[in-house]
């Protein structure tokens, strides 16, 4: 049996989505820009499409701005603003956000920007009197992610957006795992600039959105044709749009039902694995979390021996601890949460989709405590001989 539980990281295309799409490959070619009927009518189809995404989120088609990719979303929105605000030298943002931003402000703090990354607590969660006081007049933009992708913890995006609105600071949201999850309106919530990626909601790899609000003034990232109405030029991809558009369109569809019925199975397998497997625990608040995904620690374990085996059982998931060129380095988010040593290297992300069976979680729950039970065999750690944290202090 193949399992997936990666869907984190990147999700299935539907097949309603390739349907969608493959017009766009061979019939209807046409370049958007052209004059003749090649073009206007696929100028028609990118139309339709940001419609839907808009649809999904609440927002105005005319705010909706095609990209390649969730990450060129972020730095357009973070580099965007700050290129518009020349005076304003501070970023605001947190400890565990995604790479494309993390890195982008860390490379800013290279470029003499004045850098604030707010810590989380030991369930992930964002203290709102820290950011409170940490907007200055210097600020010019606050960055924080909608959910985060390792553990799904939840950040109160409508506070947080009033706090920014109310002190005139923009505001920008990596949405890329929340959109297509999790209910968002931006009629409702004041968020300025918002990321999502195609990848993660059943449509292909390559396709972002930025959404800019009326009157939100960035500078673009790619310069050159009028495409996407000097916001991001190049060509559109066209059948991605399409596809990204459709995907948008099944998500607002099926979003609700799915929720509840992924809910359950996340649920079950969490449930299950922490009752067979001693020693475990999930990481993050369990209380406000994408239904869809689980942070587990096997204690005494790594991760990346779990997802070997894991493997090996036709089950794929990841890990925190990404073993990088020799060196152990945990996951940036757990260590923000202060997920203990023993837990951290054996940490396992399980992130489910509408794709996710009863059967497929039936059988991880039946495969995992057995790898589990194998690794800690060999494991030279346990609970009667603890780890010794002090050749770990970098970690
Ligand atoms: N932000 C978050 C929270 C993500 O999970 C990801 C992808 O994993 C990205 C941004 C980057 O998106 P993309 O892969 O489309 O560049």
């Amino acid at each position: 049996m193949n399992v997936y539980l990666d869907n984190n990281a990147t999700t299935a295309v539907a097949p309603e989505v390739v349907e969608a799409m493959m017009p766009f490959f061979q019939e209807r070619y046409g370049n958007a820009s052209s004059m003749h009927r090649f073009g206007s009518s696929v100028a028609h189809d990118i139309h339709q499409s940001r419609e839907k995404v808009a649809a999904l989120i609440g927002a105005d088609p005319s705010e909706i701005v095609f990209t390649g990719c969730g990450t060129e979303s972020d730095i357009t929105a973070i580099r965007g603003t700050l290129a518009r605000l020349p005076d304003k030298r501070h970023i605001v943002t947190t400890k565990v956000e995604h790479p494309a931003v993390r890195t982008t402000c860390r490379w800013l703090r290279g470029q003499g920007y004045h850098l604030t990354e707010l810590g989380v607590d030991h369930k992930g969660r964002l203290d709102l009197d820290e950011l409170r006081a940490a907007i200055t007049d210097e600020t010019a933009i606050v960055s924080v992610m909608w959910a985060n992708n390792e553990t799904g913890v939840i950040f109160p995006i409508q506070e947080i957006a009033e706090l920014c609105h109310s002190r005139g600071v923009v505001f920008h949201s990596d949405a890329v795992q929340a959109a297509g999850k999790l209910r968002i309106d931006m009629s409702k919530t004041p968020v300025d600039l918002l990321a999502m990626s195609g990848h993660k909601l059943h449509s292909p790899k390559g396709i972002g959105v930025l959404y800019i609000r009326r009157g939100t003034k960035i500078a673009p990232l790619l310069m050159g044709g009028h495409q996407e109405r000097g916001r991001r030029a190049g060509t559109e991809n066209v059948p991605y749009i399409v596809g990204l558009g459709r995907a948008c369109e099944l998500a607002l569809e099926h979003r609700d039902e799915e929720n509840t019925r992924v809910k359950a199975l996340r649920d079950r397998l969490e449930r299950e694995l922490l009752t067979r497997s001693s020693s475990s625990i999930v990481n993050g608040d369990t209380e406000n979390r994408l239904p869809n995904t689980t942070n587990i620690s096997f204690e005494y374990v790594e991760g990346e021996a779990i997802l070997l085996l894991m493997d090996q059982v036709g089950i794929a998931a990841s890990t925190g601890s990404a073993c990088a060129s020799g060196s152990l380095e945990p996951s940036h988010v757990l260590r923000a949460i202060g997920v203990p040593f023993t837990c951290v290297h054996g940490s396992i992300r399980f992130s489910l989709s509408r794709y996710t069976t009863d059967e497929e979680i039936d059988y991880t729950i039946e495969q995992l405590p057995r790898v589990i039970e194998r690794l800690r065999e060999i494991s030279p750690y346990s609970a009667d001989s603890p780890v010794p944290t002090e050749i770990h202090a970098g970690s």
